[in-house]
């Protein structure tokens, strides 16, 4: 099927349905211009059953409103508005943001002259607001080289989001889903802990991308929970993560010396919270380490600044 779209680009598609196929993709990216960058996370999935999947996992129901992050050729997207959602994406590279609403007019006719699309050219970290009605979920084939402080992000910004589906790589999606005590926990884990409640769900080829990346990827669910019950705040909390995990080697008494303004101090307030002044970071949940930032900004002055929402 060819068909010309509002910006006069020929779509060539070579699969049934509302979804791109791997020929469609290739042409697509050769009309463009487009040369998949490793700075930008560029591997585009090019099957329509890992659409298929990430789209299920994602539990998205017909009319929700769905925030995808990096919508490339239009892969996700597409499979996400074929579900019934109503997508507002993020994308960086302007050429693919562009190209992105003549994709979808392409494939999925109905959507033309609606509000269920609209896609903003920008970095996602610097998104902090969005058209249209507040999201409900996330659902991303995230870029690799922010995938957690684009989520951490998100998850902050946006309080509407209750469930996110991400792919990202196998190894982080270990990392986001470990839990306490484990080998794989370390920040990530701690701070996507704050929001929400996180599960790997299952491993993703590299085979299904175009161009095959040189790692497996995976999917990781996450469900918005409440915040932990503290009186300290997110940035708190946050830096005595940080300082835990910056020297992950060393009992959290030396670890938190400095942020305490001494080791002394550190292992004061890691009594007063409850916690063994020679535990270290991988051994405590998130509310522990709440818990500490509360007995820290109670006590002796400390250096904990404005912190960050990512890693
Ligand atoms: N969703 C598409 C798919 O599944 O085929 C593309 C996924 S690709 C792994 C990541 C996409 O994120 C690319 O389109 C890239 O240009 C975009 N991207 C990279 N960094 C970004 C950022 N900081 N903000 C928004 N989009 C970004």
């Amino acid at each position: 099927m060819r068909v010309t779209t509002p910006d006069r680009l020929v779509v060539v598609t070579d699969t049934p349905g509302a979804l791109l196929g791997p020929a469609e993709i290739r042409d697509l990216a050769g009309r463009l211009g487009v040369r998949p960058t490793k700075t930008l996370g560029q591997n585009f999935v090019v099957d329509g059953g890992t659409v298929r999947k990430i789209v299920r996992s994602a539990g998205v129901v017909p009319g929700e409103r769905v925030v995808e992050i990096g919508p490339g050729l239009g892969s996700l997207t597409l499979g996400l508005l074929d579900a019934g959602a109503s997508v507002v994406a993020v994308e960086i590279d302007p050429v693919l943001a562009r190209a992105l609403p003549g994709t979808v007019a392409a494939h999925l006719p109905r959507v033309v002259g609606t509000d269920l699309f609209t896609v903003v050219t920008a970095d996602a970290l610097d998104v902090d607001e969005l058209p249209g009605a507040a999201p409900t979920a996330l659902v991303a084939n995230l870029p690799y080289n922010v995938s957690v402080p684009v989520l951490l992000t998100f998850l902050e910004r946006f309080p509407s989001l209750e469930r996110v589906l991400v792919m990202v790589q196998a190894e982080v999606a270990d990392r986001l889903a470990a839990p306490p005590g484990s080998r794989t926990y370390g920040v990530p884990s701690a701070k996507v802990a704050w929001y929400a409640s996180a599960r790997r769900t299952s491993t993703v080829s590299r085979s299904v991308f175009w161009p095959v990346p040189n790692v497996d990827s995976a999917l990781v669910r996450l469900e918005r929970r409440d915040l932990p019950e503290t009186t300290a705040t997110r940035e708190q909390v946050f830096a005595v993560v940080d300082a835990a995990f910056g020297q992950r080697r060393k009992m959290l008494r030396s670890a938190l010396g400095s942020l305490a303004g001494s080791p002394d101090r550190a292992e004061r307030a890691l009594h007063a919270a409850g916690v063994d002044p020679h535990a270290r970071g991988e051994q405590l949940p998130v509310e522990a380490f709440a818990r500490i930032a509360e007995e820290l900004a109670a006590g002796a002055p400390t250096d904990v600044g404005p912190g960050t929402v990512g890693t």
